[in-house]
């Protein structure tokens, strides 16, 4: 285990079992959210006694507050590497982020998505004039189906938006190649970056990407703020995200003169220490090192998906062959064990914590039933900066213990209701 990786992340947590008994809680969640780091936690601190309003007062508390979120801004900017005059928003998670590029689009775009995409990056675009492309066999076929349907669009103004990992599968999308097609066509590319963010350094500027999402929660920084980050030109002419203070630059009895910038879609107090947060995580893990969190990740990887294939009746569900550069999330079934239930036993016996159901991407949940017979749920396991070796053979033993066995009580609820 990488202990420099696992002191990044708070002490260790014990969580009661069913039985009475406590034990360590091993977090196989992370991709939903991931716990806040040390680091994140103690700026947090630090800045709390000097929570002020942001951009408005100008007493201490107001400029020390107004001055970190200004630097949390570009820190920001910095860590997805956009451009100078791109725009960083930041907004309440991904979701929102994505609500508010849809809500910017020039009347008269089409946007395309892969149908396997999150609910996040779907139902936002519906709003408009959309067209889903189906859940591709490969990478290759991805590229295939965007090129030959940009084709079809002739030239008319187009948005690609795709995830950088799949939040289902963990396989990690041809991003640069992608953007490579979209703008051969003039088309621009979004990309939702939350569950990639955490594990990968992004590069959008690099990769000629159009618009970059991501929240903090998922980056090791609290609930409550997210960020869009991208091309100025249409945020700067869209209606408002939000009307309100500190959105304008003029207001009258009956009209009002929108302001450009960031601040045209953030009307009203901003989650400053939200901000805060998410530039105190993303330092922490550009401090600590991308090569030494992939190495950590993919190791924990490589043990888990090997573990899991060595478990009578466990299915592990991927899009591509496995092989694909992925990040540490895994979703599997075992045969004859409803996911609900190996979730519930995993936390209520094991203390051990899962996502199960399917994880805000229905159409991808049932091109998975439809392709292996039958998983339209599953559990899935999620690996980061905090996961140790010694969690993924705990989860791997449960797993293998409830293959064999079954649950050893009944839950009538998700988690927690036991009947002994
Ligand atoms: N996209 C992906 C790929 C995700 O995994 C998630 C979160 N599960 C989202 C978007 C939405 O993120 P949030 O809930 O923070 O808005």
């Amino acid at each position: 285990a990488d202990e420099r990786l696992l002191a990044l992340v708070g002490g260790d947590l014990d969580v009661p079992l069913v039985g009475g008994e406590w034990v360590r809680y091993a977090n196989f969640d992370v991709a939903a959210s991931a716990p806040a780091l040390r680091q994140v936690a103690d700026i947090v601190a630090e800045l709390l006694p000097y929570y002020g309003s942001v951009h408005r007062g100008a007493g201490f508390a107001s400029l020390v507050s107004t001055e970190a979120y200004t630097r949390a801004r570009e820190i920001t900017r910095e860590f997805v590497g956009a451009r100078e005059d791109d725009l960083v928003v930041f907004t309440r998670n991904t979701t929102d982020a994505l609500n508010l590029l849809a809500a910017a689009l020039p009347a008269d775009t089409t946007v395309l998505t892969f149908v396997g995409e999150h609910h996040a990056n779907l139902l936002p675009w519906r709003r408009g004039d959309v067209r889903h492309l189906p859940v591709p066999a490969s990478p290759a076929d991805a590229l295939e189906a965007l090129e030959a349907e940009l084709r079809a669009l002739g030239g008319r103004n187009a948005l690609v938006s795709v995830t950088g990992a799949s939040n289902v599968t963990g396989e990690v999308w041809p991003i640069e190649e992608i953007a490579r097609v979209a703008h051969r066509h003039g088309a621009r590319v979004a990309l939702d970056a939350a569950q990639l963010a955490a594990h990968r350094p992004i590069d959008i500027a690099a990769w000629e990407v159009d618009y970059v999402a991501f929240s903090g929660h998922k980056v090791y920084a609290p609930y409550g703020a997210g960020v869009l980050v991208g091309r100025a030109d249409w945020l700067d002419v869209a209606r408002p995200y939000l009307a309100g203070g500190g959105a304008v630059r003029a207001v009258t009895a009956d009209g009002v003169e929108w302001t450009t910038g960031s601040a045209r879609h953030e009307a009203g107090t901003p989650a400053a220490l939200g901000a805060v947060a998410i530039a105190a995580a993303v330092g922490a893990l550009g401090e600590t090192g991308w090569e030494r969190i992939q190495t950590h990740e993919q190791e924990l990887l490589e043990r888990l998906l090997t573990g899991l294939d060595a478990i009578a009746g466990v299915r592990t569900h991927e899009l591509w062959e496995r092989g694909h550069d992925r990040v540490g999330v895994v979703s599997f079934n075992v045969a004859d064990v409803d996911p609900a239930l190996l979730a519930a036993a995993l936390s209520a016996e094991h203390g051990i914590g899962v996502r199960d159901g399917s994880f805000c991407a229905h159409p991808l949940m049932e091109h998975f039933a439809a392709r292996d017979d039958g998983c339209r749920h599953a559990v899935r396991a999620s690996i980061g900066v905090g996961t140790s070796a010694e969690d993924v053979d705990r989860l791997l033993s449960a797993v293998e213990q409830i293959a064999r066995h079954g649950a050893r009580w009944s839950y009538t609820e998700r988690s927690g209701y036991v009947v002994p």
